[in-house]
């Protein structure tokens, strides 16, 4: 299959399968005819505003039909699709606009609880530059009279089901996801159509997808981000799957879709896992819901051992645990399907990708089991750069090796174990410890529920390590028995000497745990 652009996916599938449904989210319902054919009212509608080949179109939007509309329209157009998160605030929004040089921008206009149309309003406003305002209108929020942006769905209506799909270089950059990177304000990441298209493909293929017995996806992972986008998204549609979306994660409500729409496919970070568990009761029928699953995968964050192996009781089916980030397009590791799995491990490099560990200062390290390093990727999935930033490209990408900031350690078979983050490494009294190692210890005390390690500055120490800990429902502990329990099962200078108890840990979008919130 010779691909012309990202859009290529959808617009293959839909040829193929016009009349299979490719989106449901809540009432509204799309077949992959009618998804393509709004897709390509958006594509008509940026070119007649004047959109031009590689110009960027920034995208605020939940989980919702109208993200994919937009993300797809905007590509066939031959833009650059810039998506955000939509619980970013006005100032934020101004500077992500100003920085990625939008020249439109096509915003979920929200509810009173997010007021997404209100913050991108403001936002437009602030950033100079920014040619187009579009709103993807709910009717949710009031408006000060000539204050409301001009409507997405008014302004496609005139617009033809037809269009042209742009014939971009596939080595052109396709999206920009702003990540935090390992240092700084959000950067950039530039991904090219070669790199989404293959990490799609390969998406899909490393869990044995099917195109004649396609998926149904529980499409909860937030589509701005690059695990949803091309594990769920563009993986979903490249095989002519269903996605059920849901605007954001409630464990609740996801066990309700995924017995409603018999999901075989679940993709999410370990906090999702943790909530599906924490939610099952009797009123869930756990047998009919396992009956369907055929997949499930995780990444994102590491994924604790007891979430593995608790999910794989009540499910009877393995997590596949991958690794990758936004400048990975994400994927880079995966574990091997229908293979025995290793439990705590991110599996091996995906194909036509290399994975090394190595130093400070590049030299790999010595290649023998369990020596910990810093995963360096090369491949097709490896960004362009971060946009207009050659210092801090020339500083994550030598030679076409791409440096991660994450420590890993590898066993005698290849499959990769992440250590930790090296900005998360807590040195006490001249020791490296590793927080995850302690955090996977605490969870596997009955009374703990989630929990997160830090290190706060000590007088002579450097660091102290500390433990946040959120209960489970309706367990008592005290801190001196969760120090007992740590110092018991590792070595003295890695136990941790402070435990608080939280009912909640701080959490990103995505669902990963906001380590730098709490100290
Ligand atoms: P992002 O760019 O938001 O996708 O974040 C990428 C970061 O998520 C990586 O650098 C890792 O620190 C972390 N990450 C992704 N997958 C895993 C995993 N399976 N285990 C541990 N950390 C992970």
């Amino acid at each position: 299959m010779t691909y012309r652009n990202l859009a290529d996916l959808l617009s293959v599938s839909a040829a193929a399968h016009p009349n299979r449904t490719a989106v449901v989210c809540g009432a509204q319902r799309y077949s992959y005819a009618e998804l393509d054919a709004a897709v390509n009212r958006v594509a008509g509608l940026l070119v007649s505003r004047g959109l031009r080949t590689g110009e960027k179109v920034a995208l605020s939007s939940p989980n919702v039909p109208q993200f994919t509309i937009a993300y797809y329209g905007v590509l066939k157009a031959g833009g650059v699709v810039v998506p955000l998160n939509v619980l970013l605030k006005d100032r934020e929004i101004a500077y992500h606009l100003r920085d990625s040089e939008a020249r439109a921008y096509l915003a979920f206009e929200g509810t009173p609880e997010l007021p997404v149309g209100a913050w991108a309003k403001a936002g437009f406003d602030a950033a100079d530059g920014c040619r187009d305002l579009f709103l993807l209108d709910t009717g949710a929020l009031t408006w000060e009279p000539g204050e409301r942006p001009e409507s997405l769905a008014a302004a496609v209506a005139e617009q033809p089901p037809t269009f042209e799909t742009v014939t971009v270089d596939l080595d052109d950059t396709a999206v920009i996801l702003y990540t935090s990177g390992t240092t700084g304000l959000p950067k950039g990441a530039e991904l090219r159509h070669r790199n989404m298209l293959d990490n799609a493909l390969i998406a899909k293929d490393i869990v044995g997808a099917d195109p004649e017995r396609p998926d149904t996806y529980l499409s909860v992972l937030p589509l701005f981000h690059s695990f949803g986008q091309t594990m769920i998204q563009n993986g979903a549609l490249a095989v002519g799957g269903k996605l059920v979306m849901l605007p954001r994660f409630d464990a609740g409500a996801a066990l309700r879709a995924m017995l409603e729409h018999e999901i075989t496919y679940f993709a999410g970070v370990p906090t999702m896992y943790w909530g599906l568990l924490n939610a099952l009761d009797e009123t869930v029928d756990v047998a009919r819901l396992a009956a369907r699953l055929r997949v499930a995968v995780a990444g994102g964050s590491a994924l604790p051992v007891e979430i593995h192996r608790e999910f794989l009781r009540r499910f009877g089916v393995t997590i596949l645990e991958g690794y990758g980030l936004s400048e990975t397009s994400p994927v880079a590791s995966f574990a091997r399907f229908g293979e025995e799995p290793r439990v705590g491990s991110i599996g091996v490099p995906i194909p036509g990708v290399e994975m090394k560990l190595i130093d400070n200062d590049w030299s790999e390290v010595k290649d023998v089991p369990g020596e910990i390093g810093e995963i360096a990727i090369k491949g097709h999935n490896v960004m362009k750069g971060y946009y207009r930033r050659p210092d801090d490209t020339s500083w994550a990408i030598r030679d076409g090796w791409f440096r991660t900031g994450d420590l890993a350690r590898k066993d005698e078979d290849g499959f990769y174990f992440i250590v930790d983050r090296s900005k998360d490494m807590i040195i006490r009294g001249g020791f490296n410890v590793y927080p995850r190692e302690i955090e996977e210890v605490l969870l596997q005390h009955p009374a703990v529920s989630l929990v997160a390690v830090i290190g706060v500055p000590h007088p002579s120490h450097g660091e102290e390590i500390k433990a946040f800990v959120v209960p489970a429902v309706g367990a008592t502990t005290t801190e001196a028995e969760l120090v007992a329990w740590a110092r018991q099962e590792i070595a003295a200078y890695k136990y941790p000497r402070v435990v608080e108890f939280v009912n909640a840990l701080p959490m990103t979008a995505t669902g990963k745990i906001l380590k730098r919130e709490l100290s």
